[in-house]
């Protein structure tokens, strides 16, 4: 048998209540107006689980993104500059020279070498045989 608790509803925040509709107006169909749920703990710590997961994920991937945006940055600047980069009219004018030379603002810079960086990555991972994919792929 299941150990069950009461949490606050997730999706009205205990209020009941959620965004109007013509069916069920502000009652919130998750809790039926309850404001609680009655949860599975096992499966709600897993839930919880996953969701911080997906965050800590979110937060790398953010910070992997602001690293390789400051990086084509500067190699833009020193490309095409020098621009005033620390203000937001010189990081214009880079984003300006950046669309004239390769037709392409730096972020999208940003986001070819992301995309680099995740098929690397997926790339270095062992196959499910043992073998290294890299190896297979230089021949
Ligand atoms: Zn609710």
């Amino acid at each position: 048998m299941p150990s069950v608790a009461t949490i606050r509803c997730i999706r009205c925040d205990g209020t009941g209540k959620f965004s109007f509709n013509l069916v069920r107006g502000t009652v919130c169909f998750k809790c039926d107006g309850k404001g609680i749920e009655i949860v599975d703990i096992n499966k709600e710590e897993k839930r919880q689980l996953a969701a911080k997961k997906r965050l800590e994920e979110a937060i790398h991937q953010r910070a992997i993104m602001s690293k390789l945006y400051l990086e084509a940055a500067a190699e833009m600047n020193t490309l095409l500059g020098p621009f005033d980069i620390d203000t937001e009219i010189g990081l214009d004018k880079l984003n300006l020279a950046c669309g004239a030379k390769f037709g392409k603002a730096i972020h999208t810079i940003r986001d070819e070498r992301f995309m680099q960086t995740k098929a690397a990555s997926k790339l270095s991972a062992p196959l499910p045989d043992g073998r290294n994919p890299r190896r297979i792929a230089q021949g």
